[in-house]
């Protein structure tokens, strides 16, 4: 019988610091189809959301039994696709991990999270939502069916404004294509201006699909982008990063930004010594929401 409540990052990369926690996914794939994404290289038709089988009933047998951990929902899709509106299946979740008192950390790209509102403000709940840029022209390429950054930050404003503590992830950044320190600022002056309370950065690895996805759209950047990631790149555990160097440069730039408007800063996964957060993910935020307003 299947399982859906997994302890997250049974691998034990060297570079993840995060706590112990589980990863669920609701839903296979995702459609939002950004050019960077990773999942198209270990999920086959990738595009394509679909619900688990049964996923409400099964995630309750394996909740019934598991040492409370944080779960941290999504990591492989998001949670609230077009048809989550109807199928509400990440509502029943929610709810489930309500009744039997598991915190969750609620990563998507989309405001459809704002519905469930009234679950994520009597529960204990922190909202990531990722935003890569605020320039839409630039989202639209870069994640071309997502809900533009816009409607994120509008849902950022509302999730604050219920006593629900959010992140953002600025992840990736990519070189050359959403790294202007000018930009990243404006970005985060208005995140600060809805109250978040955390912003965490990562940049982007190179796999031989998203490369080409990311080459196809942002032909001027091919080169430098191979020479990045191709001919000067760093090998760990067979991924392709940025050197160092570069990467604690930018970063840094992320870093040097969120002190100025004193938010908590981390990476994911880079093993560069930048973080401000007590902890990279934004559990430490897990309390419950309702004693908190
Ligand atoms: S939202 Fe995440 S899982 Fe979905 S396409 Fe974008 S990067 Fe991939």
């Amino acid at each position: 019988m299947a399982r859906y409540l997994h302890i997250f990052d049974p691998w034990n990369f060297p570079l993840c610091t995060c706590p112990k926690k589980y990863s669920i996914d609701p839903y296979t794939g995702c459609e939002h189809r950004c050019l960077y994404c990773y999942i198209s290289s270990y999920i086959k038709d990738p595009w394509r959301v679909r619900p688990k089988k049964d996923f409400l009933r099964l995630l309750e047998r394996d909740l019934k039994n598991a040492p409370k951990l944080p779960v941290s929902m999504s990591n492989s899709s998001d949670p609230y696709p077009k048809m989550e509106k109807s199928a509400k299946i990440t509502r029943g979740t929610l709810n489930l991990l309500k009744k039997y008192d598991f915190p969750v950390l609620v990563l998507t790209k989309s405001d459809l999270v704002t519905r469930d509102l009234d679950i994520l403000s009597s529960m204990k709940a922190v909202v990531s939502l990722t935003i890569t840029t605020a320039d839409e022209n630039l989202a639209r390429k870069l994640e071309p069916f997502a809900p533009p950054p816009e409607r994120r930050i509008r849902a950022l404003y509302e999730l604050s404004s219920h006593g629900i503590p959010t992140i953002v992830r600025i992840d990736p950044i990519i070189p050359g294509i959403n790294d202007s320190p000018h930009e990243i600022e404006d970005l985060v002056r208005e995140l600060a201006g809805a109250g978040i309370r955390q912003i965490i950065a990562s940049t982007y690895k190179a796999k031989p699909d998203n490369f080409k996805r990311l080459i196809h759209v942002f032909r001027d950047r091919e080169e430098k982008l191979r020479e990045i990631y191709y001919r000067n790149n760093e090998m760990i555990r067979g991924i392709r990063y940025a050197p160092r160097d570069l990467r604690m440069s930018l970063l840094g730039t992320v870093k040097r930004i969120a002190d100025r408007y004193s938010i908590p800063f981390s990476v994911c996964r880079e093993g560069l010594p930048l973080n401000t957060a007590p902890t990279c993910d934004g559990s430490h935020l897990l309390h419950n929401n309702k004693d908190q307003v």
